[in-house]
């Protein structure tokens, strides 16, 4: 245990404002403490951001924290009800395996949820032990940092600690916790779990909530519920363009791991597509193909008609009209997607005005890249580079299509030199490819040695920097092996 002014030391600043809704929404829960935790990655520049006192928390009182052997002062943890559609189906969930401590507030005077993944069970837990494994949970800390950096809308990491202790799932495994920073947790699963189980003034009340915290710009708008949903489909609708034009792949796209902020949450099974194929699944629970890359649009507009249904007694007191309501504004999700995964392909392609026969020029593109079987990332990176880099450049179908590309291109005031720059802000030379990231989580999980996860997190740090330091790590990995790659749930 430290003493108070030691804690004060590290700089946490929290607020609860989660805790004062209604009781249906939390259990106030604490961490099971461990034998003996040890930092094994820390993040300074979030610490920064947040705030935090990077060198104190690296500090065996502040290591204590992160594994759950101390609350922070003014810490209040508790752990969040919800519910949620797992692969179509309804189910009763909550934080099984995750405890809030606080919501820190940070010098900017942005407001951040501080969550420990990993720290004993809650009344949630259902026939879970509450707790995570050192891969998954380095595995997510590489992968929202790498998302970050991809300026994609993500929760982030700011430690890992081990726990001394194992946890035994196949085989025993190390136990670790992570420390995950969101702008909330609130998720759609949180809404399908008022609406199922609260009243409609408790419902109400997360509503409002949630507008005040996310949506501050809506509150006194006419129809703020309305508002509210609109909003969240807009955010939705940007977020996963931002995932297709990076070719990451969620891998459960589960309700409960939709985020009413529009953040990226919960890196299961999640993977980035190396050969472009729409049909690409990697996730091994996901047999169907539910959740696979091209499937990822609709299954979002799956998801927010799901989140629609939850607020109809706020949108009308007449039920038919709130669901026609409802309708219409669903309805507008697929353009907004449309649009802008259209405006991103542009820019991939160094396009910066719309014409109405650049759609066709893209899905020509994509085509031509699943015959050839072509690697996502690389195929964008050669474009903006040297087109004599791609493996089909030789052949006529590419030959005709680059034609028609530059002369599009053309119709453009820049130089071609200068749309190439401005392409490669656009297309990453560097995506954390899955036998990279295996590489390392394989050296920090076997061998305890973590330098190979360090200089991969370096490298995936600014993936428009187009430095030769990352081209051995842009290097696809041999299609067998990428065809072959599964991923698992966190365990
Ligand atoms: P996820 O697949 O990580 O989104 O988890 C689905 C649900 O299962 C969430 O409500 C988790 O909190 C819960 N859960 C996952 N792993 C565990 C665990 N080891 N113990 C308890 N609950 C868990
Ligand atoms: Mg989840």
């Amino acid at each position: 245990m430290t003493n108070g002014n030691e804690k004060n030391e590290m700089g946490w600043n929290f607020d609860h404002s989660y805790s004062r809704l209604p009781d249906i929404y939390f259990s106030n829960q604490k961490p099971t403490p461990v034998a003996s935790p040890e930092l094994i990655i820390f993040n300074d520049s979030l610490a920064t951001l947040l705030g935090v006192n990077g060198e104190k928390l690296k500090s065996e009182s502040g290591v204590a924290i992160f594994a759950g052997n101390d609350v922070p002062e003014g810490g209040n943890p508790l752990a969040q009800a919800y519910a949620g559609h797992q692969f179509g189906h309804f189910t009763m969930l909550g934080d099984g395996r995750a405890i809030l401590l606080g919501e820190q507030i940070t010098p900017q005077n942005s407001r951040f949820d501080i969550q420990l993944k990993g720290p004993g069970r809650t009344p949630y837990s259902r026939g879970g032990d509450g707790r995570a494994s050192l891969g998954p949970m380095l595995r997510e800390y590489i992968m929202s940092e790498a998302m970050h950096a991809l300026r994609i809308p993500t929760t982030r990491s700011l430690a890992v600690v081990t726990t001394g202790e194992d946890v035994i799932r196949e085989t025993d495994l190390p136990g670790a916790v992570l420390t995950r920073i969101a702008a909330s947790h609130i998720r759609v699963g949180t809404f399908q779990y008022a609406a199922k189980w609260g009243s409609v003034e408790e419902l109400r009340q997360l509503a409002d909530y949630t507008i005040d915290r996310h949506y501050p710009e809506i509150k006194d708008k006419e129809a703020p519920y309305l508002s509210l949903l609109r909003g969240v489909i807009k955010r939705q609708a940007d977020l996963i363009s931002r995932w297709q034009l990076v070719g990451f792949i969620h891998g459960v796209m589960n309700t409960d791991n939709m985020t009413i902020s529009g953040e990226t949450i919960d890196y299961g099974p999640c993977a980035f597509m190396d050969m472009y194929d729409p049909e690409t699944v990697f996730s091994s629970i996901d047999r169907q193909g539910r959740y696979a890359y091209g499937n990822q649009p609709p299954i979002g507009g799956w998801n927010l008609a799901r989140f629609a249904e939850t607020l109809l007694p706020l949108l009308h007191e007449d039920q038919d009209k709130a669901v026609e309501i409802a309708q219409a504004e669903i309805s507008v999700y697929p353009e907004l997607y449309k649009g802008n995964w259209l405006k991103g392909m542009r820019a991939k392609l160094g396009i910066f005005n719309e014409e109405d026969q650049d759609e066709g020029l893209i899905e020509e593109l994509l085509s031509m890249m699943k015959k050839h079987r072509a690697d996502f990332t690389n195929t964008f990176v050669a474009l903006s580079f040297d087109t004599e880099r791609l493996d089909f450049s030789k052949t006529d179908d590419f030959i005709q299509w680059n034609e028609k590309w530059q002369e599009r291109r053309s119709r453009q005031q820049d130089t071609k030199e200068e749309l190439d720059k401005l392409m490669r802000n656009y297309n990453p030379a560097v995506i954390p490819r899955n036998h990279r990231v295996e590489e390392a989580l394989d050296a920090a999980v076997e061998d305890r040695d973590y330098t190979v996860m360090e200089k991969l997190l370096k490298v995936l740090a600014d993936p428009f920097a187009h430095s030769s330091e990352q081209e051995e790590y842009a290097t696809a990995p041999p299609e067998e092996i990428s065809c072959d790659y599964r991923t698992y749930c966190g365990t």
